[in-house]
């Protein structure tokens, strides 16, 4: 692979790549993760969508997490 390839592989999104979102509710504190982003989400405990994320965890694709 040339160092083009490479530089193009890392820029262009990867369709089979899946990010994981941890989410904290600032309701009632229940942490639980989901594929959606935060404006479409809500808590799976009390329905809040006063939501902070606090992690994110990328599945599929490749290349690991970066830093
Ligand atoms: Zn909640």
């Amino acid at each position: 692979m040339s160092l083009m390839d490479k530089v193009k592989e890392l820029l262009a999104p990867d369709e089979g790549e899946t990010v994981l979102y941890d989410y904290e509710c600032q309701e009632c504190e229940t942490t639980f993760t989901s594929s959606e982003e935060q404006e479409s989400v809500t808590c799976d405990n009390c329905g809040s969508t006063d939501l902070e994320e606090v992690g994110r965890m990328y599945a599929g694709g490749g290349g690991g997490a970066p830093g």
